[in-house]
């Protein structure tokens, strides 16, 4: 007989649930998915939600024991309440989505975190920080995440929100945010944010694929706008690091493959960012998670409660 976790993973374009068993593996067909996006209403995500989470249970083996929900939501979040107000959901701002998960599973516990925390999570349990104490796990993608576990648990913070690198200020930039600052780490390093930046530089390509392409046929502009994104991203890392002494950082998400030596520029700027040892002695890997991280996160609040503060 098999235990499992409903794990569940709301972004910006999507919602995915499944079923996830204690080894951190999905159970094959069970994995649903349904649109999300900026101009849905409230009602269309509620649906979305729960037309994925319903296809992920109907999966459920007549054998098997559901032990609850692990919920990985974008940010911000509102807490450990399960309240949410993702930047991407415009139509969702203080929403309640851990009861409305919590409504599918009568009887059984529910417990939310931001996606971020939930891919540090995956990296520990089932990626490349197995074994580690003092972990940044990160995405960069269309936006940049992440999620901090010192001491051997999460960080979330008082409002849920620890973490959340893509917002944190880079030196000698001052990009505008969408989250109203300015110089985030997002809005200087993302892939869309990037491609932008190249194309100001003489850039004719609109995509992160196009990017990777001219660059690895020797374009100079889309090279360095690819440089300009790594040394942003050690950036960050080495400022992270010298606040909380991080020992490994873990990094997945689609920008992270424009260049098969991506995540060695980044290694390198966090080893030239200062004479520090504490801060440059911080190790810079690639994710060890497949797609199918973010869901195993998820399934770590369950599976993994022994991780979360
Ligand atoms: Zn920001």
């Amino acid at each position: 007989m098999t235990d499992y976790a409903l794990a569940v993973d709301l972004g910006g374009t999507k919602v995915e649930a499944a079923l996830v068993d204690s080894t951190g593996t999905l159970f094959v067909g069970s994995r649903h998915r349904r649109p999300t996006g900026l101009t849905s209403t409230s009602d269309q995500l509620a649906a979305a939600v729960v037309d994925a989470v319903q296809d992920a249970l109907a999966a459920l083996p007549a054998d098997a024991t559901l032990l609850g929900a692990g919920i990985g939501s974008a940010g911000p979040i509102a807490g450990t309440t399960g309240d949410v107000s993702p930047l991407n959901l415009a139509a969702w701002r203080n929403y309640p989505l851990g009861t409305l998960v919590a409504e599918q599973l009568p009887g059984l516990a529910v417990t939310l975190r931001m996606d971020g925390i939930c891919i540090a999570l995956a990296e520990v349990w089932r990626g490349a920080a197995q074994g580690e104490t003092n972990v940044m796990g990160m995405i960069v993608s269309t936006g940049i995440g992440g999620g901090l576990i010192l001491g051997g648990r999460v960080i979330a913070g008082p409002t849920g929100n620890a973490g959340h690198i893509g917002h944190v200020a880079v030196a000698g930039h001052d990009d505008v945010c969408a989250c109203g600052a300015r110089g985030c780490l997002e809005a200087v390093a993302s892939g869309p944010r990037t491609v932008l930046w190249a194309r100001t530089q003489g850039f004719a390509g609109e995509t992160g694929e196009q990017l990777a392409a001219a660059a690895a046929g020797g374009d100079v502009v889309a090279r360095a706008a690819i440089e300009r994104s790594a040394t942003a991203v050690g950036r960050a890392i080495a400022s992270a690091s010298a606040l909380v002494d991080l020992d490994i950082a873990a990094i997945g998400g689609g920008f992270s493959h424009v260049s098969s030596d991506y995540i060695a520029l980044v290694g390198a700027a966090v080893a030239q960012h200062s004479d520090f040892g504490f801060v440059t002695k911080t190790r810079v890997v690639a994710s060890g998670l497949s797609g199918d991280g973010p869901l195993v996160g998820a399934a770590a609040l369950v599976h993994r409660a022994d991780l979360i503060g």
